[in-house]
């Protein structure tokens, strides 16, 4: 059925397929063996996503108090968020209990009305990143050592300003989305197992390569695309040994000037002359939607791995039987969900670790069967943080579903205006960009709060930096640079000026967030055009817009082209 969007913003056109109803249905949780049909979404796919990544701030980290024992931390939350927030490890103890934070329901209200009060009272955890060593920094991360400002970063190590990096990566800065232990790279995203990879994307299995795209097995090369299997190639131009080493002694020392009119050269080779695959999905079968890897039968998912059954879902691994869900992992039967591990079937449920049949909940851990709670760890049968009986739970929460249907609750996410963050802190703003007063006239929350500018010795303008690492002094780690953007002040520490210096790269001239933006720009939207295929004419369903100028294949066109 076509349904229109009610956020009146919008008011999209969007189709409710008998495959949606029918997930919903399997989604629908059970209770005392009555199961509650999940009402269909009322938002479009767009509006739906927007909601949950308005709850997603990985990036931004601010030094503020501890509101258990006034101690200085480092926080996703800003001093100025309206929520109480402790350090991980008090967060994490049995210092503090959310059962006393515990209240009735009325049914004489809404049910947000009700989560809301509840959620401004009950502590938040401050960052999430645990067990790891010299990683402060770092947040939606895990079992790291020696990283900085990263985020969504697992079990790596000396990885800075980056974002996405998983399964024992090293010594890596400013990359997006590196797996299979990269190492040494730098302005990289989506690389496999690669090896000193710099300003590259799409790369498999490389090793020393520069501004190359789409390669694979490929070994000593510069501004190379499409390739498979090559070394010493220059522009695609296969050089001997010897003359491939003259021409990149030319190059080197790398200036900021020649990198800058690489990179200019490198997006242009991109957009003009490489061959773009329609979609990436890699050993992935009956599945619409980008970069999905050893994935099955799933409908318009993005950037993910090992799915099974899927619609609407983006960054996860490992998830079965699930509809709308972002950042989530290692769990089945979910909808409306957003940053989840382990767990098993969960409605419109925030961050939680290790959770099963759990419907409206926010920071809720290692628990089962709780309902509208926030910040319970270990718990069981609760609502709104108030603990009831088995028997008493399952009589209780059906009526509360009816008044929710009733209210017109039921089966969505919490409002956007709930989030716990700023919308210009949220992942929100990259997809999907609001002015302050765009997102105020919808009650959406702004953070105007600016953290103080680093303490240096000095203040440069970005373009008064020396050109090659070479004439960098030590003494830099003390001066606070002015991005040729922003012109917001930024550091070099001590162990990314290191990793200049042993790869030869010139110091960046830019704040780590517009380097971030100036990431994010290049990356595809997570949406799909129908376009034809530049070669055969063939329909085809891409991520790129028609109206972009990258040259795009169907699958058939560019493997015969390409391999
Ligand atoms: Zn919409
Ligand atoms: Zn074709």
């Amino acid at each position: 059925m076509q349904v229109i969007c009610k956020n009146h913003r919008c008011k999209q056109s969007f189709e409710i397929t008998d495959g949606d109803l029918a997930a919903l249905e399997m989604v629908s949780p059970i209770i005392a063996e009555k199961k509650y049909s999940i009402s269909p979404p009322t938002l479009c796919p767009d509006c739906r996503q927007q909601r949950r990544l308005a709850w997603r701030n990985e990036r931004f980290m601010y030094r503020r108090t501890c509101d258990f024992n006034r101690k200085e931390i480092i926080s996703m939350y800003p001093p100025d968020s309206p929520f109480k927030v402790y350090e991980q490890e008090i967060w994490w103890s049995d210092k503090w209990n959310a059962l006393d934070y515990g209240r009735e329901f009325d049914f004489n209200r809404p049910f947000f009305d009700q989560f809301r009060e509840l959620q401004l009272e009950v502590p938040r955890v401050a960052l999430v990143n645990k067990q790891s060593e010299n990683a402060h920094y770092t947040n939606h991360s895990g079992k790291n050592k020696n990283c900085y400002l990263s985020a969504v970063t697992f079990e790596s190590e000396d990885i800075y300003y980056s974002d996405w990096v998983i399964d024992h990566c090293r010594d890596c800065v400013d990359c997006s989305y590196l797996n299979e232990g990269c190492e040494l790279c730098y302005e990289t995203y989506y690389a496999w197992g690669s090896y000193q990879a710099f300003f590259c994307d799409f790369i498999k299995r490389c090793q020393n390569v520069w501004f190359c795209y789409d390669c694979m097995n490929c070994k000593d090369c510069f501004l190379c695309w499409n390739l498979r299997n090559k070394q010493h190639c220059i522009e695609n131009k296969q050089y001997s040994p010897e003359d491939y080493q003259r021409k990149i002694r030319e190059i080197f020392p790398l200036s900021s000037a020649v990198l800058k009119k690489y990179r200019e050269k490198y997006i242009q080779t991109k957009e003009r002359i490489a061959l773009h695959p329609a979609i990436y999905q890699l050993q992935s079968e009956g599945c619409s939607g980008d970069l999905l890897f050893f994935s099955k039968n799933c409908t318009e998912c993005f950037d993910s791995i090992k799915m099974e059954d899927c619609r609407h879902c983006v960054d996860a691994i490992d998830i079965k039987d699930s509809l709308d869900v972002y950042h989530v992992g290692w769990a089945e039967m979910m909808y409306e969900c957003h940053a989840i591990t382990n767990a098993y079937n969960l409605l419109a449920c925030h961050f939680t670790y290790d959770n099963k049949n759990a419907a409206y909940c926010d920071c809720t851990q290692n628990s089962h069967d709780l309902f509208g709670c926030a910040g319970i760890n270990h718990g069981a049968f609760c609502i709104l943080n108030k603990q009831y009986t088995q028997e008493e739970y399952k009589h209780l929460v059906p009526k509360i579903i009816e008044h929710m249907r009733k209210t017109r609750e039921w089966g969505e996410f919490f409002p956007l205006s709930f989030s716990p963050f700023g919308y210009n802190q949220s992942r929100a703003q990259e997809y999907y960009p609001l002015t302050k007063e765009e997102a105020l006239a919808r009650t959406i929350r702004w953070s105007d709060y600016e953290p103080p500018a680093p303490k240096a010795a000095r203040s440069i303008a970005a373009v008064r930096l020396p050109e090659t690492i070479a004439d960098v002094p030590d003494d830099v780690l003390n001066w606070a640079i002015k991005c040729e953007v922003s012109d917001k002040p930024f550091i070099i520490i001590k162990q990314e000026l290191d990793f200049y210096r042993r790869t030869g790269l010139p110091l960046p001239k830019r704040h780590p967030n517009q380097r971030y933006l100036d990431r994010m720009e290049q990356r595809r939207p997570r949406k799909l055009w129908k376009r034809t295929c530049q070669k055969c004419q063939k329909e085809i369903e891409t991520a790129y817009q028609p109206s972009r100028p990258e040259i795009v294949y169907c699958e058939q066109c560019y493997l015969t082209e390409v391999y």
